[in-house]
């Protein structure tokens, strides 16, 4: 018998095989399964031989009020397992205001991992995994598009959007205006048979999707990459081997590119700092 506890669920996001043997474990043990769209559900625990439990809709607008009821039957003994349409719950997805009251009231919750679209994305990208940034979906009126993009153009880490298929060209329209060179990966149809990942510059991409209408259609994930160093933008590839050549020699990071700032008109502080990467002390 399961613990009485929340369980979050993660459910397959295309490829109904992706199922972790322990959340479908848990649906057929449950005794109360709380689903963004009971209908759409459905279709998932039947496919993994889920059925009869009893169900109940979570929405952003009436997770607040369900969690009365969750924790009543918590409180009674009963295990509540929480899945939303696809994915990981509350990854732009409902689940929160559920999560964070049942914690404030001292009730168990866990987590069982398994899909989400945006890791799942990042994880084939190629992008930069060591930092990274989930934004969600974008704002869907012009003036705040803009602003949120332009946040993002001094960005550290690799960030993660979830778009639309209908504002993609506009959202790739605009980001090549503000960075056309950055690396950019467009992901859709994960897991599904379908699946397309597209590499290249901001600018390429926005080029590409003009002429190859799949690129908007079906489910997206945009990644974008984080914006280049100073350095990485300031060195051509010949200093940077220049550089290299002479801490090899056994020269200072601090004379080697004082000299080579000299010699080739370039920032010594840009120097420096590529020096130190290159000599693992960044
Ligand atoms: N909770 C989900 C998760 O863990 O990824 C996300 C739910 S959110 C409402 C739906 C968005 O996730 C889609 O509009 C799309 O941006 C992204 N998404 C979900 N499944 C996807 C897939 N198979 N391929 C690409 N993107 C996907």
């Amino acid at each position: 018998m399961l613990e009485p506890a929340l369980y979050i669920a993660a459910t397959p996001i295309g490829n109904l095989q992706d199922v972790t043997l322990r959340v479908r474990a848990t649906l057929q043990e449950a005794t109360l399964i709380a689903a963004e769209d009971t209908r759409h559900s459905r279709i998932f625990l039947d496919s993994i031989g889920v059925s009869g439990t009893r169900m109940i809709s979570c929405h952003d607008y009436n997770e607040a009020q369900r969690a009365d009821l969750i924790a009543a039957e918590i409180a009674k003994g009963g295990s509540v397992v929480l899945i939303s349409d696809a994915g990981t719950p509350l990854i732009s997805d409902p689940g929160f205001k559920l999560v964070r009251e049942l914690c404030a009231r001292g009730i168990k919750v866990t987590a069982l991992p398994g899909p989400c679209a945006a890791i799942t994305a990042l994880c084939l990208s190629g992008l930069p995994t060591d930092k990274f940034y989930f934004y969600g979906f974008l704002p869907v009126k012009d003036k705040e598009l803009r602003e949120v993009l332009t946040t993002f153009s001094d960005s550290e880490a690799t960030t993660v959007f979830y778009e639309s298929p209908r504002r993609i060209a506009h959202t790739l329209e605009l980001m090549a205006q503000l960075y056309p060179k950055r690396e950019a990966v467009l992901c859709r149809e994960l897991t599904k048979t379908f699946e397309s990942v597209y590499r290249g510059t901001v600018s390429a991409l926005q080029a590409q999707l003009l002429v190859d209408e799949n690129m908007q259609r079906g489910e997206l994930v945009l990644l974008l990459a984080p914006a280049p160093k100073e350095h990485e933008v300031a060195i051509p590839p010949k200093a940077r081997a220049a550089l290299e050549a002479m801490l090899k020699e056994g020269m200072s990071v601090k004379g080697a590119s004082r000299v080579l700032s000299e010699l080739l008109n370039l920032k010594s502080k840009a120097l420096y700092q590529l020096g130190l990467e290159l000599k693992g002390q960044a």
